[in-house]
Parts: C-alpha cells; sequence; structure tokens
C-alpha cells in the first residue's frame, strides 16, 4: 500500500479497538505516506491498550469514543471529529466496527436480527450521515473521485452476496443475521452512493477476505496485516469507476 494514501489528509476508521479496524490504523500510522490525522475511535478506548500503545508511538493518531449503536454517541464523536479536522474535512470515512450475531434457521429470533442488523446496517448510515458535512468540506472544490477527495467505505463481506448464497456455498454459514445484515449493508452503500454522487463523495462496500481475527476465528487463511495490506491498496487506488461498487480485497468485483 506503499503511497497508496499520499492524498488522504484525513481518515476515520471505526471499532479500532481491535481486529481489522486496529490493523487499519497501524499500517496507516506505519506507512511511508501516512494520513496527517488518523481518527480511531472504539466504544471504549479504556479497554483498548494496543490502540493506546500505538497513538503513544504514532502522534496522528487520534482517539475517540465512539459506539455506532448509539446516536448520542454518534453526534458527540461527529462535534469531536469536526473540531480535530477543521476546514480540511474528512477525507475518508472507514465505518469497519461490525458483530457477527450467529444463529441458523432453528436458533434466529426477531432480537438476534435486528441487534445485528443495527450494529452492521443502521449504524454506518447514522455515522455517515452525521459526518455528511466534514465529507462535504473534503470533497469541496476537488475533482475527480477517491480519497485524495471523500470517500465512504463500509467493511462489508462475501457472505452478504445474495448472489454467492447459492449451491454448494450455501451449505456453509447458514448465519441469518449476519448474512442479511451485510446484504441490507451493501444497499445502503448503494442508496448512499446515489444520493453523494453530486457532492463528489465516493462511496462503496468492501469485502476484506477471510481474517484470522476475534470474528473471522483461528483457521480463516489471512492474517490481519495481509488482509489491511490488500484492503489499504484497493481504497487507496478507489476512483470514480468504483463509486457505488462491492469489490473483493484484491480490487475484483463481487456480485450483489
Ligand atoms: P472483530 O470482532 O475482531 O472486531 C470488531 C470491532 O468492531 C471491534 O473493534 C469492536 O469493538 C467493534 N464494534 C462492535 N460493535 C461496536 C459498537 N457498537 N460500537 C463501536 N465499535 C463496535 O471483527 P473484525 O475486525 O474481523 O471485522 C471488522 C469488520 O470486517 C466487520 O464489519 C466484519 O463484519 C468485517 N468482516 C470481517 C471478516 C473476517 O474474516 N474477519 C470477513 C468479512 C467481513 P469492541 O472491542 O468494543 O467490541
Amino acid at each position: 500500500m506503499s503511497g497508496a494514501f499520499k492524498n488522504c489528509r484525513t481518515v476515520m476508521v471505526t471499532g479500532a479497538s481491535r481486529g481489522l479496524g486496529l490493523q487499519i490504523v497501524e499500517s496507516l500510522a506505519s506507512g511511508s505516506y501516512s494520513p496527517g490525522k488518523i481518527i480511531a475511535t472504539a466504544r471504549d478506548p479504556s479497554k483498548a491498550k494496543e490502540l493506546q500503545n500505538l497513538a503513544g508511538k504514532y502522534s496522528n493518531i487520534h482517539i475517540i469514543t465512539l459506539d455506532v449503536v448509539s446516536q448520542d454517541s454518534i453526534e458527540k464523536a461527529g462535534d469531536q471529529v469536526g473540531a480535530l479536522v477543521q476546514e480540511e474535512g474528512l477525507n475518508c470515512l472507514i465505518n469497519n466496527a461490525g458483530i457477527n450475531v450467529v444463529a441458523d434457521f432453528q436458533t434466529v429470533t426477531a432480537e438476534k436480527m435486528l441487534d445485528n442488523f443495527h450494529t452492521n446496517s443502521v449504524a454506518p448510515l447514522m455515522v455517515t450521515k452525521t459526518l455528511l458535512p466534514l465529507l462535504k468540506r473534503a470533497a469541496a472544490g476537488g475533482t475527480g473521485m477517491g480519497i485524495h477527495r471523500a470517500s465512504v467505505i463500509n467493511m462489508s463481506s462475501l457472505l452478504g452476496s445474495v448472489e454467492l448464497n447459492w449451491g454448494d456455498r450455501a451449505n456453509n454459514f447458514k448465519w441469518y443475521p449476519y448474512r442479511t445484515s451485510k446484504s441490507a449493508l451493501n444497499m445502503v452503500t448503494r442508496c448512499m452512493a446515489v444520493d453523494l454522487e453530486e457532492d463528489g463523495i465516493l462511496c462503496m462496500a468492501l469485502h476484506p477476505g477471510w481474517v484470522r481475527t476475534d470474528m473471522g476465528g483461528p483457521e480463516a487463511p489471512l492474517s490481519p496485516e495481509e488482509s489491511v495490506s490488500s484492503v489499504l491498496s484497493v481504497i487507496g487506488g478507489l476512483t470514480e469507476k468504483d463509486h457505488g461498487g462491492f469489490l473483493h480485497y484484491t480490487g475484483e468485483p463481487l456480485p450483489w
């Protein structure tokens, strides 16, 4: 990803306490062209020791409290991000925070569905709505689309693909809450892409691969470093042709 974030001044990552979010912050901070401000949000920063250590090492990491399922928390975080970025605005918002409520047809309940839906599909929309003035500020007067201007990256999943959940593949991961929450996130992404296009704000959904995090588990083939290296290269290379798209971490388009 060397140089991929060269023209990105401000980036914000939700769910940066561990897993992919933490790795994104670390890789951005230690990269050769590190953004001026890396805003790492966590719902309880006091418990995010690794993130705190990183912020002690890299002065461009700013930790802000954000519980993405609380509107009050989103608004408070929005004010703090605004005070940090000021006239620069926000070039790149990575909606990464997510949960996996495992339930199959037998065990699924309405509560489990709504719980997963709130964090994975509704929260990225509410966070983006609140940060819109800062994204618009970064986009104003710019040309083209990408992280040099303003962008919203929604961390989705291949498991949200309706088309791919068929045939042999349909026998694995019969997770109703998670799969449907990511399908809904994909539609949220597409709706926002339609609405924010005239402001020059790129919106897309990205599958990070199957990764060895708390969520991905120990059997996953990719390390967080491997995934995030590709994820940041893809994000760094986004242009108008990727607006409204759903991409694999390798950069290939995925079927909806
Ligand atoms: P982890 O479970 O390792 O980490 C999840 C992160 O989200 C944690 O930082 C957690 O914070 C945060 N989070 C959860 N709920 C909230 C909330 N209400 N407010 C703020 N933060 C919250 O997951 P990964 O790092 O593996 O996943 C990151 C993203 O990538 C998710 O959206 C996931 O769906 C997606 N993804 C992951 C894959 C994988 O194989 N790992 C595959 C495909 C997609 P806390 O520490 O406070 O709980």
